[in-house]
């Protein structure tokens, strides 16, 4: 959800969205991060191109209209949950007294 967060406002590459996820500490290596990066891509949430950025390529990942929706579905889901964190008397759900 975070890196559709941020794919969602601008094209995201690897490396900024590692630090990104470090600065959230979240430290994830290569090995976590680009299966999880392609996995979305393979699930049709984001979209790469590759071009050249200070004399490299570099793979830049946007969010597809899919994505967006994925996005608004586990925003809703996330409001949800954040208004139960801050409720001063959750609902009981076992029947007890
Ligand atoms: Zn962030």
């Amino acid at each position: 959800m975070h890196v559709l967060l941020h794919a969602a406002q601008e094209p995201v590459f690897g490396l900024a969205m590692k630090q990104e996820l470090a600065r959230h500490g979240y430290r994830i290596g290569p090995g976590t991060l680009y299966p999880l990066l392609h996995g979305l891509e393979r699930s049709g949430l984001l979209k790469s191109v590759s071009h050249r950025a200070g004399g490299r390529m570099r793979r830049f990942y946007r969010i597809t209209p899919r994505g967006r929706k994925a996005l608004l579905a586990a925003r809703a889901k996330v409001d949800e949950l954040h208004h139960e964190l801050h409720e001063e008397h959750p609902r009981r759900i076992a029947g007890g007294q």
